[in-house]
């Protein structure tokens, strides 16, 4: 099932994704019949209370930025006010000359999760989607920390929806293309800490709740997006996300209007 959360006549709720229409998945609300695409806003799909990011998860795109293979995953966190939902735009910093895209699978936790096995992870992941973990690799390098550098507003587009049937999240294509252009190429089976260790890894630390995303890390071919570029990020059997890009400084009462 294909999960949207959207914005109709002035209420917001999950549905389910049909050809051109949504079922409103909140029987409160008293939907009988399916509503059309054209008559709601589509929203960010997620409103994590945080979003835990695994780094260096692709050998081949840490060796592209010089590291060794990790023994264990190391995290970093993008804080939730980065969101932005499909078709709202990344706007570059002011501060930063250098902002790379990062197409990556990420996982929906659907349950508190604290301390869980891996071999019980399934059971706490209520799907999956697509996501972009935007970077100022230039603010990066010089911070040596990455709180600026990956927490810029906008600098989390994730979605358009939650895919909650994948049948193998460890052997799945992603691709990020830039004006279409294809810029990474990857497989998720070339992980070096699956999706389901990632979760049981950030469950052994920090208590995960509904609506957490964990963002997988990104396959090798990173590189710079500017103002007017499109990107999208594409996972098969998951979704495709497009996000145009704004140089310009706009207000934030711009940038919410969907919402
Ligand atoms: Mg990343």
């Amino acid at each position: 099932m294909r999960i949207l959360r959207v914005l109709h006549q002035g209420r917001i709720f999950y549905a389910s994704l049909l050809e051109d229409s949504v079922v409103c998945l909140n029987k409160e609300l008293g939907y009988t019949d399916p509503i059309p695409l054209r008559d709601l806003s589509v929203l960010p799909v997620v409103m994590p209370s945080k979003i835990v990011c695994a780094a260096i998860n692709y050998r081949a795109h840490g060796a592209e930025l010089g590291h060794s293979v990790p023994e264990e995953p190391r995290l970093f966190l993008k804080p939730p006010s980065a969101v932005i939902g499909a078709g709202q735009a990344i706007i570059l910093p002011e501060a930063s000359s250098r902002v790379d895209h990062e197409g990556e699978l990420a996982v929906v936790v659907g349950r508190n999760a604290k301390n869980v096995a891996e071999e019980n992870a399934d059971e706490y992941i209520f799907g999956y989607t697509c996501a972009n973990d935007v970077t100022a690799r230039d603010l990066q390098q010089r911070d040596q920390l990455f709180g600026r550098a990956k927490g810029f507003d906008t600098f989390c587009p994730i979605g358009p929806w939650i895919e909650t049937e994948v049948p193998d999240p460890d052997n799945l294509v992603l691709r990020t293309l830039v004006n279409e252009e294809v810029r990474q190429e990857g497989s998720t089976a070339d992980m070096i800490f699956g999706p389901r260790r990632l979760l049981a890894y950030v469950s052994s630390i920090m208590t995960l709740s509904p609506g957490d995303v964990i963002l997988t890390g990104t396959p090798e071919g990173v590189g710079p997006i500017r103002d007017g570029d499109e990107v999208r990020v594409e996972i098969e059997e998951v979704g495709l996300l497009i996000n145009p890009v704004v140089g310009t400084p706009v207000t934030i009462e711009e940038k919410h209007t969907v919402q």
